[in-house]
C-alpha cells in the first residue's frame, strides 16, 4: 500500500473538475486506486504517507492518435494539404523505417518524449514494417508505458517501398498479438489493427483485417473524413459504400471491436448516426486539422449527440506531441466555431478538454483516466509553484498549467501504479 498527500484534480465526468485539497490518494500494492480521501480513515492510519506538499497530482495524458515514424517531421512540412502532404513528406518519412537502426534511433527519441509529456497512455501508428513495429513495441515494454501500437497497413495509392500485402500484415498482426500476450499478460502493451486509411487499403485488406480483428479481438483505429479531398476520393473507389465510414463498416472495423477514428472533421448525418450506433470514439486532433487546413470538427456538437470523444496530438500533422497543448488547441478551436456560429453553439469548457485528455482516452484502455477507487494509478505530479503567486484555486491552477505550464513543470509519473523514471533513452 502506498499513501500520497497532494492536491488531487481529475475528471470523472466532463461537466465539472472534481478537487482534494491536500486529499490522500491511496494506491494499492498492485497498482489499483484503493480509494481517494479527504482525512484518512481510521484503517489505512498507521501506514506511510508521502506528503506532495502544494503540489498538484492529475490523471496522466493519453494521446489517442499520434504516428510514430512521422517524429522527425513533427514542426516541419506544414505548407500543404493532407493528400499532397501524405505523398511529399510523410510517405518518403515512413518508407525509412524499413531500416531497423534509424526505427530504432527515432522511435527511442519518440518513447521517450512521450515519457516527457506525461502522456503515460497513448495509441500509436507505426509503419507497414513488421521489423520496426515489433521494435517500438519491445521500447514501450522497457519504458513502462502503456501503448496500442499498430502496424499500419497499406496496399494501394501509396509509394511501392511503402505496400504490404494482406497476407503480410495479418501475420505480422498475429506475431505481434501472441507475443504481446506473453510478454504483457496485463495488456499493458497491445497491438491495435490498422488500416491507414480507405485510400490507401483495398477491399482485399480491409476485409482481412477485419476477419482477424474479430478472431484476435482486437481493437482497431483510423482516420475518417478528414479532408474534403479525401472523401470525394473515397466516394470513388467504395462507391458501393453509403458513406465513408460504411466503407469501414460494410468490413467489421467500424465499432463491430472497439474503434478509435480520428478527425471525422466532416462528418454528418447518417456517418455520425452510424458512429453513435456503433460506439465509435472519435479521436479530435485540432492542432492536426488546422496544420493540414482540414476544417473544424464540431465536437461540441458530437458532445451533445453523447459521443465518446478523446483527444489526440496526430504528430506530425499535429506539430507537438504536448497533450497540453492538445487541450489549449481544443478550446480555441471550439470557440471559432462558437465565433463563426453567431454564438449558436457553446464553447468547449476547461475540465472538458481534460476530460478528453485523460478520461476518455483511459476508459478505451480500461479502468484508466480519473482517480476512481479501482482505477489504476497513472498520475502526474505538477509542480507549478511558478505560476501559483496568489490564492488561485486548484481549478484556476490547473487552467494556468494548461495554457502556461509544460513538461518540465511535471515532477513525477506513475503508470499502472509504478513510478517511471527517465527512459535511458
Ligand atoms: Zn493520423
Amino acid at each position: 500500500m502506498k499513501i500520497y498527500r497532494a492536491n488531487l484534480i481529475d475528471t470523472p465526468t466532463k461537466d465539472a473538475f472534481r478537487v482534494l485539497y491536500h486529499g490522500y490518494i491511496v494506491v494499492e500494492d498492485t497498482g489499483v486506486i484503493y480509494g481517494t480521501y479527504a482525512t484518512l480513515p481510521e484503517e489505512l492510519q498507521g501506514f506511510a504517507v508521502e506528503d506532495l506538499g502544494d503540489k498538484m497530482m492529475i490523471p496522466a495524458f493519453c494521446d489517442m492518435h499520434v504516428h510514430a515514424p512521422q517524429y522527425r517531421n513533427m514542426g516541419l512540412a506544414l505548407d500543404l494539404e493532407l493528400l499532397p502532404w501524405l505523398n511529399t513528406y510523410t510517405f518518403p518519412e515512413e518508407s525509412k523505417y524499413k531500416d531497423l537502426q534509424y526505427a530504432e534511433r527515432m522511435y527511442r527519441r519518440f518513447v521517450h518524449e512521450l515519457w516527457m509529456q506525461g502522456t503515460m497512455h497513448s495509441v500509436v501508428f507505426s509503419t507497414i514494417h513488421y521489423p520496426a513495429t515489433h521494435l517500438l513495441a519491445d521500447l514501450f515494454i522497457e519504458s513502462g508505458m502503456s501503448s496500442m501500437v499498430g502496424q499500419t497497413g497499406m496496399d494501394r495509392n501509396c509509394p511501392q517501398t511503402l505496400s504490404n500485402t494482406t497476407d503480410e500484415l495479418v501475420e505480422g498482426i498475429r506475431n505481434l498479438d501472441a507475443y504481446l500476450k506473453e510478454q504483457c499478460p496485463d495488456g499493458r502493451v497491445r497491438t491495435i489493427v490498422t488500416p491507414r486509411f480507405v485510400p490507401t487499403c483495398s477491399d482485399e485488406m480491409m476485409s482481412g483485417l477485419g476477419q482477424i480483428a474479430q478472431e484476435l479481438n482486437l481493437s482497431v483505429q483510423s482516420h475518417l473524413s478528414e479532408n474534403r479531398n479525401e472523401i470525394a476520393w473515397v466516394k470513388d473507389l467504395a462507391p458501393q459504400a453509403k458513406h465513408y465510414g460504411d466503407a469501414y463498416n460494410r468490413y467489421g472495423l467500424f465499432g463491430q471491436q472497439p474503434t478509435l477514428m480520428a478527425h471525422c472533421v466532416h462528418t454528418d448525418g447518417e456517418e455520425l448516426e452510424m458512429i453513435k450506433k456503433n460506439g465509435v470514439v472519435i479521436v479530435h486532433c485540432p492542432m492536426s486539422n488546422m496544420n493540414l487546413g482540414s476544417g473544424m470538427a464540431p465536437i461540441r456538437r458530437f458532445l451533445n449527440e453523447g459521443i465518446h470523444v478523446a483527444l489526440g496530438t496526430d504528430v506530425s500533422g499535429g506539430h507537438n506531441m504536448s497533450m497540453l497543448r492538445a487541450i489549449q488547441y481544443a478550446i480555441q478551436v471550439s470557440k471559432f466555431h462558437y465565433g463563426m456560429s453567431g454564438g449558436k453553439t457553446s464553447f468547449l469548457s476547461q475540465s472538458e478538454a481534460f476530460y478528453m485528455a485523460t478520461t476518455a482516452g483511459g476508459q478505451f484502455f480500461g479502468k484508466v483516466g480519473c482517480f476512481d477507487k479501482g482505477n489504476s494509478f497513472d498520475a502526474l505530479v505538477i509542480d507549478d509553484n511558478y505560476l501559483n503567486y496568489d490564492n488561485y484555486t486548484l481549478e484556476q491552477r490547473l487552467e494556468r498549467y494548461f495554457y502556461l505550464g509544460d513538461d518540465r513543470d511535471i515532477k513525477r509519473r506513475f503508470c499502472n501504479g509504478k513510478e517511471l523514471c527517465e527512459p535511458a533513452f
